[in-house]
């Protein structure tokens, strides 16, 4: 069958690289299945993409902000239309479930129309003079062509969370998906494009991120960068975008706990750990992969987490009744293996899983049981680095001031989950989690569209994403003062 072929949208049109050249899309459940050939773009392709972004600035910055937001509601109601589609070649090129893919689809919904209305709310304030006959205030105006760079693991939730209030602030877009996941972001950008965006103002380049995302956090005409991705890459792009004073924000890794206190609800505990550290395969920057659980409940909590664990239906993600898909490549699958053997290594003990998987159709893809070592220690580098895949550390602890020092003794700080009844131990949680995100009897990785999203540490830098918060770094404040 022959692959179809898909363009850079710059200025309104899909064009090939410069270059000429192509990369492969390819499903990690089966990979004989090509799912799109894209543009391998390079610094060249960046720059028509940034000069098209750049002479479409004056004309979006000067259309009034809620008929911008008109476009993201529009392009909502297509989304939505087109749900089952957009969920199947998620699930195709990313792996994640279909019901999972379903959901993140939806979640894009949910920002398209949470942001269409975002430009329509008051965004100023006025503020009293000490002068008579002074009139002072604050409005809040775009920043200028910026630049979004994304990973592969939301590949439509995380370009819709930074396009949608990008736009609606009156900014001119040029993003970069992940190689691994483009599609689902081009037919985001597609419809975006179908609801009769002025050419310019959104432009999407493909490509590798030395090729085609370097270039662009490098370009002098970006004045802002918003970027989610590894926390490797986040700084390189810091060390760029602080040579010109450009704006930037870093969204990175994780190491998330969640803690189960004695007295917590034992299903609860497991529900929220299986649910966090193995659905998407573990390829959640808010995955929790440490447990960190008191010594009286531990024996209890484990053998349930292990039986549902082990019981978990891993296959084709495109089937309704599959529970956990692939990895995204084999990259990233021999990232696990290597922390499986890490583990073993430390003197940690596998209770479950870690065997690839390849009998059958199986065989075609990057599979890997969800594996729970136990007897993990604080300081030994399966607790302290991010693996990014179906692998889940367990440690034990005397009681919650050890909880709380184990959990916060790594250098991310994304999300932590406490599982607990005590009402005034889940409050001293939360003051002392070392985490943008705290959950209580919730896993660490559901987070909502409508209220800031971020971490602490080494996990995040600059603005938070998401909810009211994202204006503050797509927008720049103007103070006026006016005698009359
Ligand atoms: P990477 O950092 O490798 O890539 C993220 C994006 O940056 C991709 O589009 C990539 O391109 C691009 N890129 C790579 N190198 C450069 C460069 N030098 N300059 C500009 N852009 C570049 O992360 P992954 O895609 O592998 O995603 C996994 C990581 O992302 C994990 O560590 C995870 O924790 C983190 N993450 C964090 C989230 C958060 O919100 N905090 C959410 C999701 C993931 P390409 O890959 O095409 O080469």
């Amino acid at each position: 069958m022959s692959v179809p072929t898909h363009g850079n949208l710059i200025d309104g049109a899909w064009v090939p690289a410069r270059g000429g050249a192509t990369f492969d899309d390819v499903n990690p459940a089966d990979t004989s299945d090509v799912v799109g050939r894209l543009p391998a773009s390079e610094a060249a392709d960046v720059d028509d993409a940034v000069r098209a972004a750049t002479r479409a600035l004056p004309g979006w910055a000067r259309t009034p902000a809620p008929v911008r937001g008109r476009h993201l509601l529009r392009a909502a109601q297509a989304v939505e239309r087109r749900l089952p589609e957009l969920a199947d070649l998620l699930s195709r090129e990313e792996g994640k479930t279909i019901a999972e893919a379903r959901g993140e689809v939806t979640r894009a919904v949910r920002i398209l129309e949470y942001f269409g209305g975002e430009r329509a709310r008051p965004s100023g304030s006025v503020i009293p003079s000490e002068r008579e006959r002074v009139f002072m205030y604050t409005k809040r105006q775009p920043l200028g062509v910026v630049a979004l760079v994304t990973p592969w693991n939301f590949p439509i939730a995380i370009p819709a969370w930074k396009t949608a209030p990008a736009l609606v602030c009156g900014n001119t877009v040029v993003l970069k998906p992940a190689e691994q996941a483009p599609l689902t972001a081009l037919r985001l950008c597609e419809i975006l494009q179908e609801t009769d965006l002025p050419p310019g103002v959104l432009n999407v380049v493909f490509g590798s991120g030395p090729d085609a995302g370097a270039p662009l956090v490098a370009h002098p005409g970006v004045r802002a960068v918003s970027f989610t991705g590894s926390d490797v890459v986040g700084r390189e792009i810091a060390q760029v975008t602080a040579r010109r004073l450009a704006r930037l924000q870093l969204e990175m890794g994780g190491k998330n706990p969640t803690v189960v206190l004695a007295d917590a609800d034992v299903d609860t505990a497991v529900e929220c750990t299986l649910n966090a550290a193995f659905y998407s395969t573990g390829q959640r920057c808010t995955a929790t992969s440490r447990a960190v659980v008191e010594k009286a409940i531990l024996p209890e909590f484990l053998d349930r987490l292990v039986a549902r664990t082990a019981a978990l239906r891993i296959g084709d993600p495109r089937q309704a009744e599959t529970q956990m898909g692939p990895a995204i490549d084999a990259a990233q699958l021999e990232t696990t293996l290597r922390y499986l053997d890490l583990g073993r290594q430390e003197g940690a003990r596998l209770v479950t899983g870690g065997e690839r998987l390849t009998e059958g159709a199986l065989g075609r893809g990057h599979f890997l049981r969800p594996a729970i070592f136990t007897g993990v220690l604080p300081d030994s580098r399966l607790a302290q680095e991010e693996v990014f895949g179906p692998l889940l550390a367990v440690l034990e602890v005397d009681g919650f001031d050890q909880a709380v020092q184990v959990a916060n003794a790594v250098r991310f700080g994304l999300s932590a989950t406490i599982c607990t009844r005590d009402l005034a131990r889940a409050l001293d949680y939360v003051e002392r989690a070392e985490a943008g995100m705290v959950m209580v009897n919730l896993p660490s990785a559901g987070v909502e569209f409508q209220i800031p999203f971020g971490g602490l540490k080494d996990s995040s830098s600059g603005a938070r994403e998401q909810g009211p918060a994202a204006a503050e770094f797509f927008t720049e404040t103007k103070t006026v003062y006016m005698k009359y």
